[in-house]
Formats: C-alpha cells, structure tokens, sequence
C-alpha cells in the first residue's frame, strides 16, 4: 500500500523532513494550526485545460502575484477534515467522501471548477500517507487535513477566474479549546451582526464567512465569551450556528433538536454524524427552527437540559452559559450533559476504530 499513486497523482518525498526527535517534540502539545507536516498536496486548474499537475511533494511556499484574483475579490473554499490514529497504529479518515461532495457543492456556489471527488480523495489519503507519522495518539489528537482552493488568475476584472489551485496543508492537532476537551463554552448571542442571509454563501465552507464573521468574534472575546451564535438575517430570532460550528440542543424529554439546514447553515459532517448515532441509540431528534427567546425560557424552566456546539476541528463541545445584550443564561449546571458525554464518545469511539463501524465511515488510508 506505501507508494500506490491514485489518479494521475505525481509523489515527490521531502529530502529534507523534520527530524524524528524534533517532530516528536512539536507533536507534545500542539496549539491548533500552528504546526505543519513536511508535504502538501497540489492541483492545478487552467479553464480549457482542466486539471492538471497533481501531485503530493514537500509543503513549501505557494508563488503568487499581488493581482491574483483571490487576493482581491476572495474566490476561496476549503475543508476541514481529520485521520485518526487505529489501535492497530492504521490511519483512517472519517466519511472523507462526504467533504469531497461539499467542496463540490461549494465550488459551485463560488463559481469555481468542481474537483472530481477521485482527485479529492487521492490528493487527501497520499499526503496522509506520506505524513503518517504526524498523525498523533493522543485521546483527543489527530491530524486535521485542510484542503481549499483559490483563484490564481492574474487580473483585477471582475468574473470567475480562469486559473486555479488547489491545495491540501496538514497539521497534528489538539483538543480545540484551552480548557479542554470537555469543558463547557461560553457563548455571545450577536444581536449587531449575521453571518448569512437567504441567497447569500451560509451553506459553502468559504473564507469570505469567516472574514465576516471575526468582528463578532471579537465582539464575543471582548464580552468575555469564547465563541459568538448567529440568528437569522431575516427575523433575528431563530438560532443559526456559531462562527464555525453547528447547535444542538437536549431536551428533558431526552430528544435533540438542531436548526434545519435551509440554505443559512453549514450542512456539518459533524452534525449528520451525531444525528444518525443519535437516532441509532433511539432516540428523537428533530430538525426544526428554535428562537432565542425560546431557548432563554426553556433553560430557565429546566425544559432544556443540555446544549452543544459541533464541528471537526472542535468534535463535540458542551455549551454552558448563553450572554447577550437581551440575555443571560445558564445550561444545566453549567458543564458537560450527560447525553453531550454519550454521544460525544459515540462518535470519538467510532472515529478512532474502536467501536463498530456500521455505516461505513471510516476510510482507512494504511
Ligand atoms: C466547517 C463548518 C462547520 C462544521 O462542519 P463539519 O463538517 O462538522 O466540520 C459548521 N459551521 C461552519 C460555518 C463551518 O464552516
């Protein structure tokens, strides 16, 4: 399995990679995004040529020109994804089919080129073979894949460029959060901002959401918060997700609910996840809006008992306390619920092979 070349994909092995002793000292306690492995992955779009120079080599600078498109008019999508560490020391992705499918749809949207979900899949399982030894053991750990594109076109008119690259970066990762992987968030209900309107980009993983989303972000820091809710463009009331990630709630009656995804969200892999492991163990959950005001009466009657927030870069992450101008409020009592614990390790369990596999998520890379 070592050196299979999937596709038309060309391997390069970095001469010069991170010394063992060194990459065993920097996979210790790695801060999220801050420390990088010794390849990447790279495809090159030319309209009229298609796709073409593919191939996994040494992680390096990208060349660039100050009028590349995306400098200018942010024509960018990406993916986030994770490879697991096996107890039999395997590496396997997780529903890797599923990313290749929404960088499509938001290509689409970006009005870029769509990359065929074969490319997809062999550009992401050779750099996390060539990077096998950057995946960590840790409970927690893995190594987070980031795969995106951007227009490369030198020229300021604005249309869709006519040249693209697309790349796939890894980094070994951590729990996301400083406080760790089960300690409950703080959250801040922004009431100035949205992060996405009805025929906006809600549903395409692009980096313009992210650009707008950080001066509420910050608005969340500054309130001491760590991480910002968005509601509705259209009415304000009905809760959409966080800045990066998806919102369940759990009720006293032990059903789930989460916002239905109607175009604003992000359609999480996360999310689906939970909702079929949810509905495996039996349970209800339901897929219909919720409002603010509603979720603020119903922590406080005790009719809600548990709320999280879920993403791959974050897995699954309790929701304590809810602040805003108009609110205040505590879920539970304050930390981790009791189903938020079962189906955070539900999933963890199966991402890491040790639990069964029924749906055929996991794709194993070696
Ligand atoms: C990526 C992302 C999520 C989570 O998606 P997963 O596939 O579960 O990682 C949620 N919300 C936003 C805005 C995102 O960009």
């Amino acid at each position: 399995m070592n050196n299979v070349v999937e596709s038309t994909l060309s391997i390069e092995k970095n001469p010069n990679p991170v010394p063992a002793d060194e990459r065993a000292r920097r996979l210790e306690n790695p801060a999220f995004g801050r420390v990088f492995t010794d390849h990447m992955a790279t495809i090159r779009y030319t309209e009229g040529k298609g796709w073409h120079d593919a191939k996994v080599g040494p992680r390096g600078v990208i060349p660039s020109d100050p009028a590349m498109q995306v400098f200018h008019y942010a024509q960018e999508i990406f993916e986030g994804m994770k490879a697991y560490r096996l107890p039999d020391g395997g590496g396997a992705l997780f529903r890797p089919d599923a990313n290749a499918r929404r960088f499509q749809n938001s290509a689409k949207r970006l009005a870029m080129p769509s990359l065929p979900e074969d490319l997809f899949l062999a550009s992401v399982r050779e750099l996390v073979r060539l990077d096998r030894e950057w995946i960590p053991s840790g409970e927690g750990s893995a190594l987070y894949l980031r795969p995106f594109m951007m227009a490369t076109e030198v020229a300021l008119g604005v249309k869709p460029a006519a040249e693209y690259l697309y790349c796939v970066i890894a980094c070994p990762v951590g729990a996301y959060f400083k406080g760790g992987a089960s300690a409950a968030v703080t959250i801040w209900v922004s009431d100035s901002y949205t992060r996405a309107a009805p025929g906006g980009t809600g549903e395409a993983k692009c980096g313009g959401n992210y650009a707008a989303s950080l001066v509420a972000q910050a608005e969340a820091t500054r309130e001491g918060c760590d991480q910002v809710v968005f509601l509705d463009a259209v009415e304000r009331r009905w809760i959409e997700e966080l800045g990066g990630m998806n919102v369940f709630f759990v009720f006293e009656d032990g059903s789930l609910q989460t916002p239905p995804l109607t175009g604003t969200i992000l359609p999480g892999i996360t999310r689906d996840s939970l909702i079929t492991l949810a509905r495996d163990m039996g349970l209800t959950v339901r897929e219909e809006p919720y409002s603010i005001d509603q979720w603020q009466a119903d922590a406080r009657s005790g009719r809600l008992r548990e709320a999280f927030a879920c993403g791959t870069a974050a897995v699954v992450t309790p929701i304590g306390k809810v602040k805003g101008h108009k609110h205040n409020f505590t879920i539970g009592n304050g930390g981790a619920g009791e189903l938020t614990t079962k189906l955070k390790a539900a999933l963890v369990d199966l991402q890491n092979g040790r639990a069964p596999d029924p749906h055929g998520w996991l794709d194993r890379v070696f």
